[in-house]
């Protein structure tokens, strides 16, 4: 295959990492996106096999910075084949979330900031990227959650927003077909992140392992597979499908 030209965002740590890794490691040039972690986002860079990797930093909330990112992604790579819509945010603790705690103002702050970055950020990504890949097809796979199905009862504007998520990439799955884009989506259950390591290395790890028959959570790299795969040119019958990647901790119909 021949090498292609790969944006992943949040590329610095946790799954985007892992699938950076997954893409260089089958002889693509990669793009590691991240917001603040340049040190990081560089060592990933130095690390990763072959030849041609960047490191570009954007704000993903910012629809111009959006821009700027993905249209210099595709001026450093010469054009652009996969963009990997891997970056989101859960939220901290505090302020709180669940509706009960959540005084008005924190309510509304938390569902600007979940949907800018996790719906609004990927809507652009997908739309500034499809202008790179309208002549020369192309891939677009997002990483959604397991919550969009299960819900999220103490973040609602983090499970919407991945069922956001997972809408858009139906609707783009039929709108850029006839252009050979094709749209995937993951969703995993927990994985052993950043995102969750404090949650998992808590008194309430046993229950959130507990949650999959195998006693275990997710590692980066088994999320990256399947993303790899999703952005495969043998993978263009999948379009428009989303991937349950949870262990078997809960079975959607
Ligand atoms: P992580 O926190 O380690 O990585 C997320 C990355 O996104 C970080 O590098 C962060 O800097 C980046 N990011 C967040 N907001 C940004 C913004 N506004 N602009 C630019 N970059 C931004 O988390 P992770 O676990 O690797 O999560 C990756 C994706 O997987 C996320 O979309 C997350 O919602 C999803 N996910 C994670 C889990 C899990 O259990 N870890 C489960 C289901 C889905």
């Amino acid at each position: 295959m021949t090498s292609r030209a790969v944006l992943v965002t949040g590329a610095s740590r946790g799954i985007g990492r892992a699938v950076a890794r997954a893409f260089a490691a089958g002889g693509d040039r990669v793009v590691v996106h991240h917001r603040d972690s340049a040190e990081l986002a560089e060592a990933l860079r130095a690390e990763l096999p072959g030849a041609g990797h960047v490191v570009l930093r954007a704000d993903l909330a910012d629809p111009d910075a959006v821009r700027t990112l993905v249209d210099e992604a595709a001026a450093r790579l010469g054009g652009l084949d996969v963009l990997v819509n891997n970056a989101g945010v859960f939220g901290p603790p505090d302020p709180p979330h669940p509706v009960f705690e959540a005084s008005y103002e924190q309510w509304r702050q938390r569902w600007r900031e979940t949907v800018d970055t996790n719906l609004l950020g990927a809507a652009n990504a997908a739309w500034c990227a499809a202008q790179h890949m309208r002549d020369r097809g192309g891939r677009i796979v997002n990483v959604s959650s397991r919550g969009a199905f299960r819900g999220e009862p103490g973040n609602p504007a983090y499970g919407a927003s991945k069922a956001g998520l997972n809408a858009m990439a139906q609707s783009l799955a039929v709108a850029l077909a006839p252009y050979g884009i094709a749209v995937a989506t993951v969703a995993p259950g927990f994985v052993e992140t950043d995102m969750t390591n404090e949650h998992l290395k808590s008194p309430r790890g046993d229950a959130v392992r507990a949650q999959s028959p195998f006693g275990r959570v997710a590692r980066p790299e088994e999320i990256a597979a399947a993303v790899h795969w999703l952005a495969s040119p043998d993978a263009q019958w999948a379009s428009g499908t989303i991937v349950d990647l949870n262990g078997a901790s809960y079975l959607r119909t």
